[in-house]
């Protein structure tokens, strides 16, 4: 087994490829399974790592996770429980007009953060991890999710959009990594 994988940062060429989709008849294949474990070991790795796309592994497929986990922490709206979401071939169906600014950042772009403009609400449909179709809505930070991750399957970072760039310093950087 390859060990885990390292998260890439901002110049790597596969953040600006448009991802390719799985087959669906691939979706449950050990080489698909060990691309989203390696995604879900590589997220989970990093205290802030809410969610993560392929590419951001190096690999250029439609793929992004989410963690549970995390997101019923930071936005108590989410009632879906703690289990990581995994969709495969995602397309956006629907996004709210309502639009609002919303801070962001992202684990291949340590350590800026943002400002971005992103629709309140927003439904996807994909395939799970067991190949099944899902379809699924989402307000508040799960929208912003997947906006944020549906931009990097098209080679798509939020720094391309953000309205406002700043730094993490070092004191809140090292807080962030104490987080538990
Ligand atoms: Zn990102």
């Amino acid at each position: 087994m390859k060990e885990k994988r390292e998260i890439v940062q901002r110049d790597a060429a596969v953040l600006r490829e448009k991802a390719k989709a799985v087959p669906v008849e691939e979706i449950t294949s050990p080489r698909i399974r060990k691309v989203i474990a390696d995604m879900k070991a590589a997220m989970h790795a990093q205290k802030d790592g809410i969610a993560i796309a392929a590419p951001q592994i190096g690999e250029s497929l439609r793929i992004f996770v989410v963690a549970g986990d995390l997101l019923e922490k930071a936005d108590p709206s989410y009632k879906g429980g703690p289990e990581d979401l995994v969709f495969i071939n995602p397309v956006i169906e629907k996004l709210s007009r309502d639009k609002k600014e919303m801070e962001e950042g992202c684990l291949s772009v340590r350590w800026l953060y943002g400002k971005v403009n992103r629709s309140t609400r927003a439904s996807i449909k994909a395939y799970d991890e067991n190949g099944k179709k899902i379809s699924r809505g989402a307000s508040g930070l799960l929208a912003q999710i997947f906006q944020h991750e549906t931009d990097h399957l098209e080679g798509v970072i939020f720094t391309d959009k953000a309205r406002e760039l700043w730094e993490m310093s070092a004191e809140e950087i090292a807080e962030l990594q104490r987080k538990g």
